[in-house]
């Protein structure tokens, strides 16, 4: 299911904007909706396919990351949840009621509700953000590393039920297990009846009598983890990768929230990146400048020789082609930009700058510096 097309999976083109995302999904998300095909695996697959695509699309950061890398950058990394970016009722319900919420206005059973206050279900574990520091050749070829998160984690003396053992919860005795409760308010309309969470029981429906001792009625403790995470070849600075499901501990038959790695890329102290291609500074001496020479020039695979010609000026850009980044999803590379600099020596011997005035000699010119001003002069000479 790697690198699937979200636009055609939409049926829309690269260049869609959020409305006309909209208007496609929305159809499509009409034409598969479990409601209107029961039993109908096909139209649930597809209807995943299409909600799948549009949680992608309909977010710039991340569409920005898959018109990049693909599918597998945006939604985390096999064996970490598969249909990644869609496995919480939280997404789901986010995006529904914010479409649908017209439509179905009641609340589409099963999809988290967007009527008035209802008994709520287990919650998703929370989301985690945390930065991961690699190094530009970690980001250029990828790497297994191994980070440190600091999540809560089920608790294992309660199993996650935060009572004490042998305990089970009970009722809510102010909703009576409704988890909300009604109210009538008299308004200038009249009497209005409303319901509002219970604030017993936080619309759970149920009461901790004996709390755990271990995590104190939570279910859950904080631990340190260390996970493996794949970083993807050609991976960017301030790109994120997503791992379902690593986040937070959720309640019991809820699913963990998600984990969000934000890449920071060091510096590297040669190479500088844009996108694919590689920049590059290079020191040449006027000599072979002047003479033309073959270059060791430093790659991300390795040395490479360049022969530069006879007479190359200072700041001239040369172009090391398919030397820069293996693109995702491609077969391709970026290219490498090298450019020289001519450097003007600070010191001569008196040698050298006898044979400097003959050079200039040669030239036809005439150079009246003594040796001390000889630099200053060359400078001059050749920045010109
Ligand atoms: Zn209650
Ligand atoms: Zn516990």
């Amino acid at each position: 299911m790697a690198n699937k097309d979200y636009y055609a999976v939409l049926g829309v083109e690269k260049t869609a904007d959020d409305k006309e995302l909209k208007k496609a999904y929305r159809k499509l998300a009409m034409k598969y909706h479990p409601d209107k095909n029961p039993d109908n695996k096909e139209a649930e697959e597809k209807f995943k396919e299409v909600n799948e695509a549009y949680e992608v699309l309909s977010d710039p950061q991340k569409r920005q990351i898959y018109d990049q890398y693909g599918a597998d950058a945006v939604n985390g990394q096999g064996g970490f949840g598969g249909a990644g970016g869609f496995n919480g009722a939280g997404d789901f319900g986010d995006i529904f009621g914010d479409i649908f919420g017209d439509f179905f206005g009641g609340g589409s059973r099963g999809f988290g509700g967007f009527g008035g206050a209802q008994k709520r279900g287990p919650r998703k574990g929370a989301d985690i953000r945390q930065h991961i520091g690699i190094t530009f050749e970690e980001a250029v070829f990828g790497k297994k590393v191994n980070i440190k998160v600091n999540r809560s984690e089920e608790c294992e003396e309660c199993h996650g039920t935060g009572c004490k053992t042998g305990t089970s919860k009970t009722t809510c005795k102010t909703c009576g297990g409704r988890g909300v409760i009604s109210e009538v308010r008299q308004t200038m309309f009249g009497s209005m009846a409303s319901q509002r969470e219970c604030p017993d029981c936080h619309g759970t429906g149920e009461k901790i009598e004996s709390p755990c001792s271990k995590c104190g009625g939570s279910g859950s403790v904080r631990k340190t983890k260390t996970i493996e995470v794949n970083i993807p070849a050609g991976i960017d600075d301030g790109q994120m990768i997503k791992l379902a499901g690593q986040g937070e501990f959720g309640d019991p038959g809820a699913p963990r929230g998600d984990l969000y790695l934000w890449i920071d890329v060091k510096p590297h102290k040669t190479f500088k990146r844009d996108g694919f291609d590689i920049y590059m500074d290079m020191p040449i001496s006027f000599v072979q400048a002047t003479l033309g020479d073959e270059l060791e020039v430093p790659t991300i695979d390795g040395s490479v020789k360049y022969s530069m010609p006879a007479g190359t000026q200072t700041g001239t850009v040369f172009r090391l082609k398919g030397k820069g980044i293996q693109r995702i999803n491609s077969s391709s590379r970026g290219d490498q930009y090298v450019k020289v600099n001519v450097q003007i020596p600070k010191k001569v011997s008196d040698k050298q700058a006898d044979l400097l005035k003959k050079f200039a000699e040669e030239n036809g010119e005439t150079v009246n510096a003594s040796k001390k001003k000889l630099g200053q002069k060359i400078e001059d000479f050749f920045t010109k």
